[in-house]
């Protein structure tokens, strides 16, 4: 709308180039699935914020507690108990397989996964000695912007600034079976081994329960092989959930999909809700590694961020919203299906599960990415009232999907509809 220039005007003038991206929307006021902005717009929201409102926009329970957690206090200090962080780390427990019994609160996924690291690599030492440091992620991953974080990740293009990359981080080959067509675990063994790596030298392997670039999932055979010998060499596996949990899948967590249970989980995003929370569950024998006082953060447990991770998580549980989310899965995936059927030279392969999805854009008749036809897509998409992510993956092929788990059968209908249409016009 051309009164909401000036605004995004002011947002280029003082922000970094790289907060710019789509859509050119501001926002007034979110409901559920719906977004509105202050001229009389509306839009399906398909990107659950940026996939943190797995309870649906401005749930009136969970604002609610947030609201009553500022009028009964807003003291916050990590160093006095509080009620709601007691809640939240019992409940995190409660939801977390056996064996992981510690939960350890933080702000943002990166910190999140950058502690997976930390505690990975202490475990290794003291289980291995000074060797046992080695920490294996996989391409085309992501698990945050941190040095650790992002090295771990496999986002190629974006590790320029990081130089005297880490010898003990690498990334293996994500078994997706599009970009990476052997998804046998000797192909694994072999990139560890070509790496120099020894599996009495790895502390730790961080594994994004799906691949938010695609999204894609692991074979489960792989992941259960995986596990196995991590669990044969003494390496903390880590599942990071900060995408993939809380129900997106139609499981709670989206390592259930595996029949496996990893050492650590990380996560963030949906648990709150739009409030900063994120949380590293785990083991306690990995968990309780750092002495009082030194491992903390300023903002550990903030209290109304606190509040609204409790009021999400008990919603998604009550409304079962992760059995929503995998009763959809098969209209999801069959609206994706149709539309790559019709543009088979387009649309390189389609991929679903619970309520994430994506379509990778391809060049015509080549297996490479068209990040301009995805952009093509997603703009359409905005002005038909369909609101997406900017194009994500590695090169910026992906429309992606994730609307919020409250979404009813048929708002995901016209969503595909609209889809479907936008990609047709954007293909012709
Ligand atoms: N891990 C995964 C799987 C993610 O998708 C993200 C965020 N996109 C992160 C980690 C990093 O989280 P944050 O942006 O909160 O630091």
């Amino acid at each position: 709308h051309p009164d909401s220039v000036p605004l995004l005007e002011k947002l280029r003038q003082f922000e970094p180039i790289s907060m710019r991206g789509m859509p050119p929307l501001v926002w007034d006021r979110a409901e559920d699935i719906q977004i509105y902005d202050k001229y009389g717009n509306r839009w399906l929201d398909w990107s659950s914020g940026v996939l943190v409102t797995n309870a649906g926009h401005a749930a009136p329970e969970i604002s609610q507690a947030i609201v009553d957690q500022v009028h009964s206090g807003l003291l916050h200090s990590y160093v006095f108990g509080n009620e709601k962080r007691a809640a939240l780390v019992e409940c995190l427990a409660g939801v977390a397989p056996e064996g992981l019994k510690k939960v350890f609160l933080l702000t943002t996924g990166s910190e999140a996964t950058e502690c997976a690291i930390k505690l990975s690599r202490a475990h290794g030492i003291k289980v291995g000695g000074n060797k046992k440091i080695g920490i294996i992620g996989w391409e085309r991953g992501f698990h945050g912007r941190t040095l650790g974080s992002q090295q771990a990740g496999g986002m190629a293009g974006q590790k320029s600034w990081i130089v005297n990359e880490d010898p003990a981080i690498m990334t293996a080959p994500f078994p997706d079976g599009f970009w990476q067509t052997d998804t046998s675990f000797d192909a694994f063994l072999a990139a560890v081994e070509a790496r120099g790596m020894k599996p009495e030298n790895v502390a730790g392997v961080i594994m994004e329960s799906y691949q938010g670039v695609g999204p894609d999932f692991a074979p489960v055979e792989f992941v259960r092989q995986l596990a196995e010998w991590c669990r044969k060499h003494q390496i903390v596996l880590t599942f990071d959930e900060v995408q993939a949990g809380f129900g997106r899948t139609g499981k709670f967590w989206a390592f259930e999909h595996y029949g496996v249970t990893p050492d650590i989980i990380c996560c963030g995003k949906g648990i709150s809700s739009s409030l900063p929370l994120s949380a590293v569950i785990g083991r306690e024998s990995i968990m309780d590694q750092f002495g009082p006082g030194s491992m903390t953060s300023t903002h550990t447990g903030n209290p109304v961020c606190c509040a609204a991770a409790l009021a999400s998580v008990q919603k998604i549980i009550r409304e079962d919203l992760t059995g929503n989310a995998a009763r959809l899965e098969s209209t999801l995936l069959e609206g994706l299906r149709q539309i790559q059927k019709k543009h088979p030279d387009y649309i390189g392969y389609v991929s679903a599960r619970g309520l994430v999805g994506g379509m990778q854009t391809m060049v015509k008749g080549k297996k490479e990415p068209n990040h301009d036809l995805a952009h093509n897509i997603i703009e359409r998409c905005f002005h038909k009232g369909l609101l997406l992510f900017a194009p994500v993956g590695a090169w910026g092929q992906t429309v992606k999907i994730a609307p919020p788990l409250t979404i009813p059968l048929d708002a995901l209908q016209d969503g595909l509809a609209v889809l479907a249409e936008a990609t047709d016009e954007a293909i012709a």
